[in-house]
This record gives C-alpha cells, structure tokens and sequence, in this order.
C-alpha cells in the first residue's frame, strides 16, 4: 500500500531499528518504547488488521509466532523473565497503524488488565 508508513518500513524507503528481516517478516523497535524492550513484528505483505487475515495467510500468522517472536525473545534475552505479545485491533482495540503488527514488550513486569 502506497501510503502506509510500515509498508515503507518493511520497503526501506523509511529508516527503522531493524533487529530482524526474513522473506515474509521485518522486526524493529517501536519509535514510542512502552517497556525496555518493545519491538513490531511486522508482516511485509499489507493487512491491515486480524480483520483481514485470509487462508492463504495463516502460514503467516503461525511463522511470526511459532518461529519468529520466541527466536527474538530468545536473542533479546526475555524468554525466561517473561514478556507480552499484544495486537491492538481496530479504533476501540487501541490500534492506530492500519497495517498489521506484533507488539513484542519485555523487560519490565507487565500489569493486568491494560488501560
Ligand atoms: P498501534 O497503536 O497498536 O497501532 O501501534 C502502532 C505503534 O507503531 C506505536 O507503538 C507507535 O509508537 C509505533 N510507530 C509508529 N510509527 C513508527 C515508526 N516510524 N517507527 C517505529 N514505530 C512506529
Ligand atoms: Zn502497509
């Protein structure tokens, strides 16, 4: 999509903090860190929210969390201590990119439940 900001990232026509990239995925540090470590997992194929999964696209979803987020929790060193995967859908769900993403935050214990 043209004008959406993390189509540009996952394009590099935007700088990010990239900490990972594959063929489907790119992963950087959110601009607006919300824990010590809080990074987007991002697919490069535009969705714009769980709204918009398709069947061709659970190959996809099941990647970013079978394979994706426990190696970057491995690498970050949060897997142990523990940490949050959080997908904010839609106006009331607190999402404000219309493209779909992966918050991954750590490094801080987490309260219950968010605001
Ligand atoms: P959400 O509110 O769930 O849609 O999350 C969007 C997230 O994207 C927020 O946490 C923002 O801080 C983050 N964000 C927006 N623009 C950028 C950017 N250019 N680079 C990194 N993170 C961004
Ligand atoms: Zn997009």
């Amino acid at each position: 999509m043209s004008d959406c900001i993390f189509c540009k990232i996952a394009n590099k026509e935007i700088d990010s903090n990239l900490i990972y990239e594959d063929e489907s995925v790119v992963a950087f540090s959110d601009i607006n860190p919300q824990a010590p470590t809080h990074i987007l997992v991002v697919p490069k194929k535009h969705i714009g929210s769980i709204n918009d999964f398709q069947e061709v696209d659970k190959d996809l979803a099941a990647h970013i969390l079978v394979d994706v987020v426990p190696k970057l929790v491995k690498d970050l060193k949060i897997d142990e201590s523990g940490y949050r995967v959080v997908i904010n859908t839609g106006e009331e769900g607190g999402q404000t990119v219309p493209h779909l993403h992966v918050h991954l935050l750590g490094g801080r214990k987490m309260t219950w439940p968010p605001g």
